[in-house]
């Protein structure tokens, strides 16, 4: 059997590997605590831990946090990591500070298979699922990144890849994150789930009690168009997603959040603003409008500011919360739907 990193498995299988290794069950707790809660990553630091236990310990297992391979800082302040996996693929995430908020977006796929059309990564196809253990090296190394005392303090599944199609690796994460005793110790009101709209996937989570936010990639009020521009549509419609939405559990005051990229002349009329207000009565939404983020090639265009801002007014006149997302690391790259990483080092991002 080869060595398993760490990083990645849920303390309950610490404490199983502990016993495997004829240890008791607290062992592996102390390592749940030494790697997610103090952020150390080397065995011989765990001083603890029995030295015997240690030794057997490190035949078979290791931790390890990935150490980025770039770092791209943008003109407004956040900043892109490119991390070179296992078997050469590269995934990004970024970091975005905003007064004392440090948003980490993360990804979850290297590529992505569901081909929106708006969508620079979507271009790349997808290549493969991250594992779990790779999902969570990315909180673990950025945290180190931002230094002793300081961590991302919001978590979003925005990144490469479609969250819900990576489903077991996607909730190994998330229960790493959120275990207040033994894991990262996430609030889930902190920790936002993107998707294309799953709608097995939406139930699936809303089930697993995490209580983490939901985020729904909408980007058109009616079938035509949304086919159009997604195809999953074809596979889960407007109607089958909006049923899923209602009835995912939320707290009070928790709200799920509805993404619109706003694409000149195809989903930003009056007309479209007020098909989507009428589409989320009932819903306790709040909507992000993203204006586009060029790409070469790129076969959309962003509507003027003036288009943005009255699409706008008409969902807050219809009392829906609705904000403007400026995306954050456009110039580098590491906007929304301009995620995409070559093999090779030099090209790319
Ligand atoms: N696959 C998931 C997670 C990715 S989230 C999902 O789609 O929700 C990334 C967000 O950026 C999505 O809402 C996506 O639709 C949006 N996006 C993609 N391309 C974009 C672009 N060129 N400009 C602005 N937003 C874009």
């Amino acid at each position: 059997m080869s060595p398993v990193n760490l990083v990645g498995q849920l303390p309950s299988e610490l404490e199983d590997l502990a016993v495997e290794l004829g240890a008791s069950r607290y062992r592996g707790r102390q390592l749940a605590t030494w790697i997610y809660r103090k952020s150390v990553f080397d065995l011989e630091a765990m001083t603890d831990l029995p030295k015997d236990f240690r030794a057997r310990l490190g035949e078979v297992a290791f931790v390890e946090v990935p150490v980025p391979e770039r770092l791209t800082p943008s003109q407004d302040g956040s900043q892109k990591l490119v991390f070179a996996l296992d078997g050469g693929a590269r995934i990004s995430s970024v970091l975005m500070p905003d007064d004392d908020r440090i948003t980490l977006c993360v990804s979850t796929q290297v590529g992505c298979g569901f081909a929106c059309a708006f969508c620079l990564t979507g271009v790349m196809g997808l290549e493969r699922n991250l594992t779990a253990s790779e999902i969570l090296g990315q909180v673990l190394a950025a945290n180190r990144l931002l230094g002793e005392g300081r961590r991302a303090t919001h978590i979003v599944f925005m990144g490469m890849g479609e969250p819900l199609a990576n489903y077991a690796a996607l909730v190994k994460a998330l229960r790493i994150l959120t275990d207040a005793k033994l894991g990262l110790g996430y609030s889930p009101r902190r920790i936002t789930v993107s998707t294309v709209g799953l709608v097995p996937g939406i139930e699936k989570l809303g089930r697993e009690d995490l209580k983490v936010n939901l985020a729904i990639s909408l980007h058109a009020a009616t079938d035509e168009v949304r086919e159009r521009l997604m195809p999953v549509n074809r596979s889960f419609d407007l109607a089958a997603l909006m049923g899923a939405v209602k009835r995912y559990p939320l707290a009070s005051r928790q709200r799920v959040f509805f993404e619109y990229v706003m694409l000149e002349d195809v989903n930003d009329t009056m007309d479209d603003a007020h098909r989507l207000a009428r589409l989320l009565r009932g819903v306790r939404a709040k909507v992000n409008l993203i204006p586009f983020n060029d790409w070469e090639g790129a076969p959309f265009r962003r509507p003027p500011l003036a288009r943005i801002l009255a699409f706008q007014s008409v969902l807050l006149d219809a009392g829906i919360t609705t904000t403007v997302r400026w995306s954050k690391g456009e110039d580098v790259g590491a906007a929304c739907g301009q995620l995409w990483e070559s093999r090779e080092a030099t090209v790319g991002g």
